[in-house]
């Protein structure tokens, strides 16, 4: 059977991971988080003091960082880190680390090598129109703010973290407008990417919605 690329972008909060996650799941494909890569970047940054601004620091890390996928566990340099970057630190730091140029081609290089057998479901921002423009099936997932700052507080709560709901608004609002304004890859649909907006959908919709999108094209001759 054909095996495809699904690439699926959209704003901060949107549910792409978690659609993403159980999509690869039904179609027995592997997910891949590019966010998560990025947040790993944005950890090592903080946790070792590299200056962002600081253009040889930031290829000095670059050259330390290995990032690698086990599960729902996210590894830097070979250790869990899966639950240190789901935090308003790193989501206060995030967007300002992604828009750095070395710091997208090092990422791009290695989703582009983890994709290149496809069979994967990757969600992130730039993932149609820079690191799979040839994906078979590009997403693009929107959501009001207020209902996806809601299911992100939802989803905080559920790690016992508990943030006002306006500061999370906030926040998602921010990183959207950084995301989308950034020189290098910003958030944009691609011209060929099916529009979803899941703010009146179930979680099972969306996932329903996109497989049976993915089924068509994987059974086509
Ligand atoms: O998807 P998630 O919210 O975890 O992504 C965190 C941040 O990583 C985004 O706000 C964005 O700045 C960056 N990102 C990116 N390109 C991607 C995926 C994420 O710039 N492909």
């Amino acid at each position: 059977m054909k095996k495809i690329v699904i690439a699926l972008d959209g704003y901060s909060g949107t549910g792409k991971s978690s659609t993403a996650r159980k999509v690869a799941d039904e179609l027995a494909y592997a997910y891949i988080d590019s966010g998560a890569m990025y947040r790993a970047t944005t950890f090592y940054f903080l946790e070792n003091n590299v200056n962002p601004e600081d253009l040889e620091a930031v290829v000095g890390a670059l050259e330390q960082i290995e990032i690698g996928f086990d599960g729902v566990n996210v590894l830097l340099c070979g250790e869990n880190i899966a639950d240190n970057i789901r935090t308003m630190r790193i989501n206060e730091n995030v967007s300002k680390v992604s828009s750095i140029k070395e710091v997208r081609h090092a990422m791009v290089a290695q989703q582009q090598t983890i994709g290149k057998n496809r069979g994967i479901v990757m969600d992130g921002r730039d993932i149609g129109t820079v690191v799979f423009p040839d994906a078979e099936l590009k997403v693009f997932m929107t959501a009001n703010s207020r209902v996806r700052a809601m299911r992100r507080q939802k989803e905080l709560e559920e790690k016992g973290i508990f943030e006002e709901l306006n500061t999370i608004e906030h926040n998602l609002e921010e990183r959207d407008k950084m995301d989308s304004s950034r020189e290098e890859s910003p958030l944009i649909k691609a011209d060929d990417a099916v529009e979803i907006d899941t703010s009146n959908l179930t979680f099972d919709q969306q996932v329903h919605k996109i497989v049976e999108l993915a089924n068509e094209i994987i059974h086509a001759d």
